[in-house]
């Protein structure tokens, strides 16, 4: 297979003047994968700093809920800044400087990859600025406060439908123009090669650790894999060394929004996405009949997004992975069903996970065992939650 393509997936489809950027990239990605100082010290930081390894807790009144599967817990959510973004952008700090740059950009939606990557640039010393939509901006002025009281500079983009998708557009022109000095700190397993690439082996650890942790505790391998799937990130971290186990099955769970039929969701594979180019890849997107980008609606933010990761196109193509939609209302279930359970508030995106257990834990049996990646905490959440209820009073 290409490396730069999953199956047909993926590519690099970018403006010619950023093919220099990609291809030093690419170049010291490879090197730096194999230099011992650079690994050791990226194990340090994860150890010392973000708080790996993480847990793998067994739910278990969870699982009597259901009582079916066990089911395992693998928590993301208990590191450094609140969710696995900062796996992602540990490592890709630690290439930027390894490159001798002196500046790092980022995108954000929800505001939490750019407090990740804030966070990594004031730990090793770069100076960082990241583009978030004027909307977002509004809607997530605490995540806007803790970059800025980080160190970073905040850009509002005010084109388009002012939000993540076009906050990445604005970070792509600035890296066109800035590379010689500048890396361009993707949040998600997307772009052009070799950010999906370079995403998934940073977030691997999530699997590797699952990997072991469970092997430990059950003596053999999962049967189910669930996690929630915005850009894919988290997702294909947790997946990615069970890919080759075919026992293992693997579900990835978007967002339903408002529902499938009602247009308003962000269910690229599950629901009606077409193959597509958007950021630098072909994967899927979520277009009109001439290709123009939806519009997409999520209550979490981290979900709502037209494309998805193109190794998630392709897992999904070749049937390898199976890629389920939840509502926001089941969502908003599954946040509680946990928090009552397990004593864990988890992160929006997160929740649509959980709440995919009410349908897979039937078919499910007691022999089996289920892993959910809870890929971040709740805390970014609560106050637009209750703001919520209080409306509906
Ligand atoms: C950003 C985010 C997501 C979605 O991103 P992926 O790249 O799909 O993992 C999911 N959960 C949390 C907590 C997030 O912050």
């Amino acid at each position: 297979m290409n490396k730069k393509r999953f199956g047909e997936f993926g590519g690099q489809f970018v403006p010619e003047l950023l093919i220099p950027a990609l291809r030093e990239l690419e170049t010291e990605f490879s090197s730096a994968t194999q230099d011992s100082r650079f690994l050791n010290r990226l194990a340090y930081l994860n150890e010392h700093y973000a708080g790996r390894p993480t847990p793998l807790h067994f739910a278990e009144r969870l699982t009597k809920h259901f009582k079916k599967a066990r089911i395992y817990l693998k928590r993301e959510d208990l590191l450094h800044t609140g969710a696995h973004k900062i796996n992602n952008s540990l490592g890709q700090l630690l290439l930027a400087k390894r490159m001798g740059k002196k500046r790092v950009i980022a995108e954000t939606g929800a505001g939490q990859h750019g407090v990740a990557t804030a966070t990594a640039a004031a730990l090793l010393g770069i100076q960082c600025e990241v583009y978030m939509g004027k909307k977002d901006v509004q809607r997530q002025q605490l995540n806007v406060y803790r970059m800025k009281t980080l160190g970073a500079r905040v850009h509002e983009v005010d084109s388009g439908s002012q939000t993540l998708k076009d906050a990445i557009n604005e970070a792509f022109r600035d890296y066109a123009s800035s590379f010689h000095d500048t890396h361009y700190v993707i949040g998600s397993a997307l772009g052009p090669h070799p950010y999906p690439a370079m995403v998934k082996y940073f977030q691997s650890i999530i699997g590797t650790e699952a990997k072991q942790q469970i092997q430990k505790r059950e003596g053999r391998l999962p049967d189910y894999l669930v996690a929630c799937v915005g850009g894919g990130s988290n997702a294909i971290g947790l997946f990615a060394p069970f890919i080759r186990h075919s026992s293992v099955q693997l579900i990835g769970v978007e967002a339903g929004g408002k529902g499938i039929r009602t247009g308003q969701h962000a269910a690229r594979l599950g629901g009606p996405g077409k193959k597509g180019i958007l950021h630098g890849s072909l994967s899927y997107v979520l277009q009109d009949k001439n290709g123009q980008i939806q519009k997409t609606h999520s209550v979490s933010a981290g979900l709502d997004y037209p494309a998805i990761g193109p190794e998630h196109a392709y897992l999904h193509a070749t049937g390898r992975a199976r890629y389920e939609s939840v509502t926001d209302t089941q969502a908003l279930n599954g946040f509680r069903l946990l928090a009552q359970t397990e004593g864990i508030i988890p992160a929006l995106e997160s929740a649509h996970a959980i709440a995919y257990l009410s349908r897979l834990m039937p078919k499910t049996k007691k022999s089996e065992t289920v892993i959910v990646n809870l890929s971040g905490r709740g805390d970014k959440d609560v106050a637009q939650l209750s703001a919520r209820e209080e409306e509906k009073k």
